[in-house]
């Protein structure tokens, strides 16, 4: 049996300025045909799980196009019709077919697109005819779409967060596709949606977590045979549209009613626990100073600047705090600012200068920090993921420059990039162990360097990623929604 594989991941910010270009995905890696089968391996992505699992089951696996962005504000509409373009008529043009798999983050936008997956699948199938099973994996942060799920037979959603199950849910996609093409099931699939966001920053499936519950409820459901799988979707929430909302949506086998009513019932397990994913938080200040006053180490989530969920990651505001606060600590910090680090390339190391960091790119919040520093190390931070949703891929913070001031190790970087552990650091010879400080402009990744004797501290104040979303200036947002509004009941979007 011949099966299509295919990605195009990205997930969109509204309140991010950051437009992603053809060079931009082609940093991380843009492939096709069977250059593709070659770029996976080794890597823990949700496409590398898809083509093992089909590879395993004696598929005829046809890659069509693979191309990864990470997160930021939205993909500009050229790269978007030709890399569409390539999904599309790729597929069009392998048939015949059996079946289609299509790795997807599921919270892509575009400049005039705002539900591009939608968009691509619908496509999809249109050219292949209403038969052939499509499978798509999402990310757990995907804003779906009736218009998606209507596409495909079968979507599921990463299990957790931290992502440490980008390949197992690629496979599990892949799963269903290779047993409803064996004739063992007819997967249908639904999904429920409620008009409310919650904060990304307590949505972890870890501990306590309002998320592990809801995780446990979901496995629960699908233990007892109620679904072949079950997805919920705390939703990418700075994304400034009417049909934003948290999800939850099932797959069963051709039975509608059971995936209506698992679907509503894992959304209602978000909603009732709405209220648990705020988490405390202290102004940058603030911040700095409780942490002096800690044990130990202490991990600093620059929250609002979050280049995981899609900001720029040049907020000087922790930069500014820890200057004012506490200057002769050992400290590490990462901000993006191209001009900063050119201007310490042409310096050169060892010199000693004026520099102006961050709030190069997004100047709505802050303007750049003045100070005087010396620059250590020059170099261009390339490295490869340790884990998580792009384990084994390389990326690269482009021409980046380590300056001294006081204390602190500043990175100043050339492109806004995922942050999963500290492997930046790393690679430009910072050694984080050795900090009282560190910071992280990420929302669930550090969890992952948390240990006896490490802390950590999140940040609240203005950003593309602001946990406050009650603070929001929304302009397409429908009232009343959580958490603005304090209903009591849902408000249903689908
Ligand atoms: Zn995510």
């Amino acid at each position: 049996m011949r099966v299509a594989v295919a990605s195009f991941e990205y997930e969109g910010n509204s309140l991010s300025l950051r437009v992603e270009r053809r060079e931009d995905f082609a940093r991380i890696g843009i492939f096709e045909g069977q250059a593709i089968l070659q770029a996976v391996e080794g890597k823990g992505l949700a496409l590398t799980g898809g083509i093992h699992a089909l590879r395993d089951a004696g598929m005829q696996i046809v890659p069509i196009f693979a191309a990864k962005g990470g997160a930021g504000g939205h993909v500009e509409d050229g790269f978007f019709a030709e890399a569409a373009a390539r999904v599309i008529e790729g597929i069009a043009a392998a048939l015949p077919l059996d079946g289609v798999y299509i790795a997807l983050h599921g919270a892509m936008i575009c400049g005039e697109e705002k539900d591009p997956e939608g968009a691509i699948l619908a496509a999809v199938r249109a050219r292949i005819g209403p038969r052939i099973p499509i499978a798509i994996s999402l990310d757990l942060h995907a804003h779906v779409t009736p218009r998606m799920v209507a596409a495909a037979d079968i979507v599921v959603g990463y299990e957790t967060y931290p992502h440490v199950d980008a390949y197992r849910t690629g496979a599990c996609a892949a799963g269903l596709l290779i047993r409803a093409l064996r004739g063992e099931i007819s997967p249908v699939t639904r999904m429920r949606k409620y008009n409310a966001i919650v904060p990304v920053l307590g949505g972890a499936t870890l501990d306590c977590a309002p998320m592990t519950h809801v995780a446990a409820h979901a496995r629960a459901m699908e233990a007892e045979g109620r679904a072949l799988s079950v997805s919920y979707f705390p939703v990418q929430p700075w994304l400034d549209m009417a049909d934003v909302g948290i999800t939850g949506l099932a797959v069963t086998d051709a039975d509608q009613d059971a995936a209506d009513a698992v679907a509503q019932e894992i959304l209602d397990q978000m909603w009732q626990r709405r209220r648990e994913f705020e988490l405390p938080a202290m102004t940058p200040a603030e911040a700095v100073q409780a942490a002096m006053e800690m044990e130990g180490q202490v991990l600093l989530v620059d929250a609002p600047d979050s280049i995981g969920g899609g900001a720029s990651g040049d907020s000087p505001a922790l930069l500014a705090a820890i200057l004012a606060h506490a200057p002769k600590a050992e400290a590490a910090l990462c901000i993006v600012d191209p001009h900063a680090a050119a201007r310490a390339s042409e310096l050169g190391v060892g010199a000693e200068a004026e520099f102006a960091v961050g709030a190069w790119q997004d100047q709505r919040w802050f303007k750049p920090v003045s100070l005087t520093a010396r620059v250590e190390r020059l170099c261009e931070g390339s490295f490869t993921y340790r884990g998580g949703p792009a384990s084994g891929a390389k990326a690269r913070l482009g021409p980046t420059a380590v300056l001294r001031v006081g204390g602190l190790r500043l990175l100043v970087a050339s492109h806004a990039v995922y942050e999963h552990l500290d492997e930046h650091y790393a690679a430009c010879g910072v050694d984080i162990t050795a900090c009282k400080l560190v910071s992280f402009k990420n929302l669930m990744n550090y969890q992952k360097l948390l240990r006896p004797g490490v802390g950590f501290i999140a940040l609240h104040g203005p950003g593309s990623t602001p946990l406050r979303l009650q603070d929001v200036a929304w302009e397409n947002r429908r009232r009343p929604f959580w958490p603005r509004d304090d209903m009591a009941v849902p408000m249903p979007i689908v």
